[in-house]
Protein backbone atom coordinates (compact mmCIF):
# COMPACT_ATOMS: atom_id res chain seq x y z
CA UNK A 1 0.00 0.00 0.00
CA UNK A 2 1.46 3.30 -0.87
CA UNK A 3 -0.43 6.48 0.75
CA UNK A 4 -3.16 4.62 0.64
CA UNK A 5 -6.48 6.92 1.85
CA UNK A 6 -10.40 6.04 2.79
CA UNK A 7 -12.79 8.21 3.64
CA UNK A 8 -16.50 7.40 4.68
CA UNK A 9 -19.24 9.08 4.38
CA UNK A 10 -21.34 9.02 7.50
CA UNK A 11 -24.34 10.58 8.95
CA UNK A 12 -24.53 11.37 12.57
CA UNK A 13 -28.49 11.62 12.64
CA UNK A 14 -30.79 11.36 10.43
CA UNK A 15 -31.55 14.96 10.26
CA UNK A 16 -28.25 15.39 9.89
CA UNK A 17 -25.88 16.42 6.67
CA UNK A 18 -23.62 13.39 6.08
CA UNK A 19 -19.83 14.24 7.40
CA UNK A 20 -15.88 12.51 6.20
CA UNK A 21 -14.60 9.92 8.20
CA UNK A 22 -11.16 9.51 7.65
CA UNK A 23 -10.78 5.84 7.90
CA UNK A 24 -7.71 4.96 6.63
CA UNK A 25 -5.33 7.86 6.40
CA UNK A 26 -2.28 7.31 4.27
CA UNK A 27 -1.04 4.02 4.97
CA UNK A 28 2.23 2.64 3.40
CA UNK A 29 2.67 -1.02 4.27
CA UNK A 30 4.42 -3.87 2.57
CA UNK A 31 3.37 -7.21 2.84
CA UNK A 32 6.72 -9.51 1.85
CA UNK A 33 6.84 -13.16 0.80
CA UNK A 34 6.83 -15.32 3.54
CA UNK A 35 6.68 -12.56 6.05
CA UNK A 36 3.95 -11.92 8.21
CA UNK A 37 3.37 -8.39 8.79
CA UNK A 38 1.05 -7.27 12.27
CA UNK A 39 -1.36 -5.08 12.34
CA UNK A 40 -2.24 -3.91 15.93
CA UNK A 41 -4.76 -1.10 17.45
CA UNK A 42 -8.06 -0.81 19.11
CA UNK A 43 -10.89 -1.46 17.19
CA UNK A 44 -12.33 1.35 15.22
CA UNK A 45 -9.03 2.15 14.43
CA UNK A 46 -9.34 1.16 10.36
CA UNK A 47 -7.61 -1.92 10.65
CA UNK A 48 -10.32 -4.10 8.88
CA UNK A 49 -11.06 -1.21 6.23
CA UNK A 50 -6.64 -1.03 6.03
CA UNK A 51 -7.57 -5.20 4.87
CA UNK A 52 -10.87 -4.29 2.72
CA UNK A 53 -8.70 -2.43 0.67
CA UNK A 54 -5.53 -4.79 0.67
CA UNK A 55 -7.66 -7.71 0.18
CA UNK A 56 -9.47 -5.32 -3.07
CA UNK A 57 -12.78 -5.23 -1.95
CA UNK A 58 -13.21 -1.63 -0.99
CA UNK A 59 -10.88 0.91 -3.47
CA UNK A 60 -9.11 3.14 -1.94
CA UNK A 61 -10.35 6.79 -1.99
CA UNK A 62 -6.42 8.12 -2.84
CA UNK A 63 -2.67 5.82 -2.81
CA UNK A 64 -2.08 3.22 -4.79
CA UNK A 65 -2.02 -0.57 -4.06
CA UNK A 66 0.57 -2.41 -5.68
CA UNK A 67 1.94 -6.06 -6.49
CA UNK A 68 5.07 -7.12 -7.26
CA UNK A 69 5.59 -3.29 -7.54
CA UNK A 70 2.89 -2.85 -10.24
CA UNK A 71 -0.33 -0.64 -9.27
CA UNK A 72 -3.71 -2.58 -9.40
CA UNK A 73 -6.69 -0.41 -10.53
CA UNK A 74 -9.58 -1.52 -12.27
CA UNK A 75 -9.48 -4.60 -15.00
CA UNK A 76 -6.62 -5.80 -12.95
CA UNK A 77 -8.49 -5.87 -9.99
CA UNK A 78 -10.14 -9.40 -10.34
CA UNK A 79 -6.95 -10.84 -10.83
CA UNK A 80 -6.06 -8.78 -8.04
CA UNK A 81 -7.95 -10.41 -5.59
CA UNK A 82 -7.18 -14.12 -6.40
CA UNK A 83 -3.64 -13.24 -5.31
CA UNK A 84 -4.56 -11.60 -2.33
CA UNK A 85 -7.02 -13.70 0.34
CA UNK A 86 -9.31 -13.48 3.74
CA UNK A 87 -9.37 -15.62 6.65
CA UNK A 88 -11.85 -14.54 8.37
CA UNK A 89 -12.41 -14.06 12.20
CA UNK A 90 -15.46 -15.67 12.69
CA UNK A 91 -15.28 -19.47 11.15
CA UNK A 92 -18.95 -19.76 12.79
CA UNK A 93 -20.51 -16.69 10.55
CA UNK A 94 -18.42 -16.83 7.22
CA UNK A 95 -19.15 -20.35 6.41
CA UNK A 96 -22.36 -21.19 4.44
CA UNK A 97 -24.38 -23.55 6.79
CA UNK A 98 -26.33 -24.91 3.82
CA UNK A 99 -22.94 -26.00 1.85
CA UNK A 100 -20.74 -29.06 2.43
CA UNK A 101 -17.26 -28.71 3.15
CA UNK A 102 -16.20 -29.20 -0.31
CA UNK A 103 -18.42 -26.79 -2.00
CA UNK A 104 -17.38 -23.98 0.45
CA UNK A 105 -13.36 -25.09 -0.59
CA UNK A 106 -14.76 -25.58 -4.11
CA UNK A 107 -16.14 -22.36 -4.38
CA UNK A 108 -13.50 -20.01 -5.36
CA UNK A 109 -12.35 -22.48 -7.90
CA UNK A 110 -15.99 -22.43 -9.17
CA UNK A 111 -16.43 -19.02 -9.45
CA UNK A 112 -13.32 -18.19 -10.88
CA UNK A 113 -13.56 -21.39 -13.92
CA UNK A 114 -10.90 -23.53 -12.38
CA UNK A 115 -11.22 -27.08 -13.83
CA UNK A 116 -14.11 -29.37 -14.14
CA UNK A 117 -16.09 -30.65 -11.08
CA UNK A 118 -13.71 -33.88 -10.66
CA UNK A 119 -10.50 -31.83 -11.18
CA UNK A 120 -11.69 -29.28 -8.55
CA UNK A 121 -12.98 -32.46 -6.23
CA UNK A 122 -9.14 -33.34 -6.42
CA UNK A 123 -7.96 -30.29 -5.67
CA UNK A 124 -10.40 -29.93 -2.34
CA UNK A 125 -9.25 -32.94 -1.49
CA UNK A 126 -5.20 -32.33 -1.77
CA UNK A 127 -6.21 -29.34 0.32
CA UNK A 128 -7.97 -30.66 3.05
CA UNK A 129 -4.52 -32.75 3.79
CA UNK A 130 -2.98 -29.63 3.67
CA UNK A 131 -4.70 -28.00 6.60
CA UNK A 132 -4.73 -31.34 8.81
CA UNK A 133 -8.38 -32.31 8.09
CA UNK A 134 -9.67 -35.96 7.21
CA UNK A 135 -11.36 -36.39 4.07
CA UNK A 136 -14.33 -37.90 5.88
CA UNK A 137 -15.27 -34.32 6.73
CA UNK A 138 -15.72 -33.57 2.57
CA UNK A 139 -19.24 -34.05 2.49
CA UNK A 140 -20.02 -32.94 6.06
CA UNK A 141 -21.83 -29.37 7.09
CA UNK A 142 -20.11 -26.60 9.25
CA UNK A 143 -22.43 -27.22 12.06
CA UNK A 144 -21.06 -31.22 12.29
CA UNK A 145 -17.21 -29.38 12.75
CA UNK A 146 -16.07 -28.06 15.57
CA UNK A 147 -14.93 -24.82 15.73
CA UNK A 148 -10.68 -25.32 15.11
CA UNK A 149 -11.96 -27.54 12.22
CA UNK A 150 -14.00 -24.67 10.88
CA UNK A 151 -11.38 -22.09 10.88
CA UNK A 152 -9.21 -25.18 8.84
CA UNK A 153 -11.65 -24.95 6.65
CA UNK A 154 -12.10 -21.45 6.54
CA UNK A 155 -8.09 -21.13 5.53
CA UNK A 156 -8.36 -24.37 2.67
CA UNK A 157 -10.82 -21.94 1.36
CA UNK A 158 -8.79 -18.86 1.33
CA UNK A 159 -5.60 -21.22 -0.02
CA UNK A 160 -7.54 -23.16 -2.73
CA UNK A 161 -6.70 -20.34 -5.21
CA UNK A 162 -2.53 -20.20 -4.31
CA UNK A 163 -3.29 -16.46 -3.46
CA UNK A 164 0.40 -15.08 -2.13
CA UNK A 165 -0.99 -12.66 0.04
CA UNK A 166 -3.38 -13.73 3.22
CA UNK A 167 -4.88 -11.44 5.54
CA UNK A 168 -6.37 -13.04 8.73
CA UNK A 169 -8.34 -11.01 10.54
CA UNK A 170 -8.39 -11.93 14.43
CA UNK A 171 -7.97 -15.09 12.57
CA UNK A 172 -8.12 -16.84 16.22
CA UNK A 173 -10.52 -14.82 18.41
CA UNK A 174 -12.97 -16.98 18.46
CA UNK A 175 -11.54 -19.72 19.01
CA UNK A 176 -10.69 -21.96 22.10
CA UNK A 177 -7.10 -21.30 23.85
CA UNK A 178 -5.90 -24.72 23.24
CA UNK A 179 -7.11 -24.37 20.02
CA UNK A 180 -5.77 -20.76 18.88
CA UNK A 181 -1.98 -22.33 19.02
CA UNK A 182 -2.75 -25.18 16.81
CA UNK A 183 -4.04 -23.16 14.30
CA UNK A 184 -1.24 -20.47 14.44
CA UNK A 185 0.88 -23.38 14.33
CA UNK A 186 -0.55 -24.59 10.93
CA UNK A 187 -0.48 -20.56 9.62
CA UNK A 188 2.83 -20.80 10.28
CA UNK A 189 3.73 -24.28 8.40
CA UNK A 190 1.59 -22.90 5.82
CA UNK A 191 3.40 -19.97 5.45
CA UNK A 192 6.75 -21.11 5.25
CA UNK A 193 5.60 -24.21 2.59
CA UNK A 194 3.55 -22.04 0.56
CA UNK A 195 6.31 -18.99 1.22
CA UNK A 196 2.64 -16.94 1.54
CA UNK A 197 3.03 -13.50 2.71
CA UNK A 198 0.46 -12.55 4.91
CA UNK A 199 -1.22 -9.59 6.94
CA UNK A 200 -2.11 -10.13 11.07
CA UNK A 201 -4.82 -8.38 12.26
CA UNK A 202 -5.18 -9.24 15.97
CA UNK A 203 -6.01 -7.56 19.20
CA UNK A 204 -3.64 -10.08 21.32
CA UNK A 205 -0.20 -9.11 21.33
CA UNK A 206 1.21 -12.09 22.59
CA UNK A 207 -0.26 -13.80 18.83
CA UNK A 208 1.59 -10.23 16.89
CA UNK A 209 4.76 -10.94 19.05
CA UNK A 210 4.63 -14.75 18.19
CA UNK A 211 3.74 -14.46 14.44
CA UNK A 212 4.85 -11.48 13.18
CA UNK A 213 8.05 -10.26 11.25
CA UNK A 214 7.37 -6.56 11.12
CA UNK A 215 4.39 -4.95 13.29
CA UNK A 216 2.76 -1.62 12.49
CA UNK A 217 0.44 0.28 15.13
CA UNK A 218 -2.53 1.76 14.18
CA UNK A 219 -3.80 5.02 15.55
CA UNK A 220 -7.18 6.56 14.40
CA UNK A 221 -6.46 5.37 10.74
CA UNK A 222 -2.79 6.09 11.02
CA UNK A 223 0.40 3.75 11.36
CA UNK A 224 2.06 5.67 14.34
CA UNK A 225 4.71 3.89 15.06
CA UNK A 226 6.08 0.26 12.41
CA UNK A 227 9.67 -1.82 12.78
CA UNK A 228 10.81 -5.37 13.00
CA UNK A 229 8.72 -7.15 16.08
CA UNK A 230 11.70 -7.83 18.66
CA UNK A 231 12.36 -3.66 17.97
CA UNK A 232 8.69 -2.63 18.77
CA UNK A 233 8.58 -5.18 21.80
CA UNK A 234 11.98 -4.12 23.43
CA UNK A 235 12.00 -0.11 22.32
CA UNK A 236 8.42 0.96 22.01
CA UNK A 237 9.03 4.01 20.90
CA UNK A 238 5.42 6.15 20.61
CA UNK A 239 3.16 6.35 23.78
CA UNK A 240 0.39 4.72 22.47
CA UNK A 241 2.83 1.65 21.70
CA UNK A 242 3.81 2.19 25.17
CA UNK A 243 0.34 1.78 26.40
CA UNK A 244 -0.42 -0.94 24.51
CA UNK A 245 2.50 -3.19 25.38
CA UNK A 246 2.16 -1.75 29.14
CA UNK A 247 -1.93 -2.45 29.21
CA UNK A 248 -1.14 -5.74 28.19
CA UNK A 249 1.64 -6.79 31.18
CA UNK A 250 -1.35 -6.53 33.25
CA UNK A 251 -4.05 -8.70 31.89
CA UNK A 252 -4.88 -12.22 31.59
CA UNK A 253 -3.27 -14.05 28.50
CA UNK A 254 -5.83 -14.20 25.92
CA UNK A 255 -8.19 -11.92 26.42
CA UNK A 256 -6.52 -9.05 24.23
CA UNK A 257 -6.25 -5.51 25.10
CA UNK A 258 -7.93 -4.07 27.65
CA UNK A 259 -8.37 -0.14 27.31
CA UNK A 260 -4.62 0.95 27.31
CA UNK A 261 -5.65 4.25 28.71
CA UNK A 262 -7.82 3.85 31.33
CA UNK A 263 -10.40 6.88 31.47
CA UNK A 264 -9.66 7.87 28.54
CA UNK A 265 -12.07 7.51 25.81
CA UNK A 266 -10.80 7.15 22.01
CA UNK A 267 -12.18 10.03 20.47
CA UNK A 268 -14.66 9.68 17.65
CA UNK A 269 -12.53 9.71 14.39
CA UNK A 270 -15.35 11.97 12.95
CA UNK A 271 -13.73 14.52 15.23
CA UNK A 272 -10.14 14.31 14.73
CA UNK A 273 -8.25 16.03 17.69
CA UNK A 274 -6.16 18.71 16.36
CA UNK A 275 -2.48 18.26 16.05
CA UNK A 276 -1.30 14.68 17.05
CA UNK A 277 -4.86 12.81 17.33
CA UNK A 278 -3.22 10.92 20.23
CA UNK A 279 -2.86 14.09 22.21
CA UNK A 280 -6.05 13.98 24.46
CA UNK A 281 -4.96 10.44 25.42
CA UNK A 282 -1.41 11.00 25.24
CA UNK A 283 0.56 11.55 28.83
CA UNK A 284 3.25 13.48 27.55
CA UNK A 285 1.10 15.74 25.14
CA UNK A 286 3.25 19.04 25.14
CA UNK A 287 1.16 22.55 23.26
CA UNK A 288 3.07 21.52 20.27
CA UNK A 289 1.18 17.83 20.28
CA UNK A 290 -2.00 19.97 20.59
CA UNK A 291 -1.69 21.82 17.11
CA UNK A 292 0.92 20.68 15.01
CA UNK A 293 0.76 17.06 13.90
CA UNK A 294 4.06 15.28 14.25
CA UNK A 295 5.90 14.13 11.08
CA UNK A 296 7.02 10.68 10.22
CA UNK A 297 10.42 10.44 10.84
CA UNK A 298 12.71 7.23 9.59
CA UNK A 299 14.72 5.21 12.05
CA UNK A 300 17.74 4.38 9.87
CA UNK A 301 19.05 2.03 12.11
CA UNK A 302 16.46 -0.64 12.20
CA UNK A 303 14.26 0.21 9.79
CA UNK A 304 10.36 1.51 10.45
CA UNK A 305 8.91 4.94 11.29
CA UNK A 306 7.31 7.07 14.43
CA UNK A 307 4.96 9.73 14.65
CA UNK A 308 5.18 11.61 17.44
CA UNK A 309 6.65 14.98 18.27
CA UNK A 310 9.09 13.00 20.99
CA UNK A 311 10.99 11.53 18.23
CA UNK A 312 12.19 14.73 15.81
CA UNK A 313 13.61 14.15 12.27
CA UNK A 314 17.37 12.26 13.55
CA UNK A 315 16.54 11.63 17.08
CA UNK A 316 14.79 8.53 16.36
CA UNK A 317 17.71 6.20 16.42
CA UNK A 318 18.78 7.66 19.29
CA UNK A 319 15.85 6.79 20.99
FE1 LIG B 1 2.02 12.19 22.65
FE2 LIG B 1 2.78 14.44 21.49
FE3 LIG B 1 3.91 12.16 20.75
FE4 LIG B 1 1.38 12.70 20.12
S1 LIG B 1 3.18 13.79 19.41
S2 LIG B 1 2.16 10.80 20.92
S3 LIG B 1 0.68 13.79 21.91
S4 LIG B 1 4.06 13.15 22.77
MG1 LIG C 1 -12.55 -4.28 12.97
Amino acid sequence: LRGVSHTYQVRRSPFRKSVPLRAVDDVSLCVHRGEVLGLVGESGCGKSTLSKILLGLLPPSSGEVLIDGAAVSGAGQAAFARRVQPVFQDPYSSLNPRKTVAQIIGLPLAVHGVGDRAGRRQAVTAMLDCVGLPRRVLDTYPKQLSGGQRQRVAIARALIMRPEVVVCDEPTSALDVSVQAQILNLLTELRRELNLGMLMISHNLAVIEHMATWIAVMYLGRIVESGPTRAIFERPRHPYTRALLQSVLTTVPGHGIPDPLPGTAIPNPVDRPAGCAFHPRCPLATDLCRSVPPSRVADARQGGFVECHLFPAGEAEAA
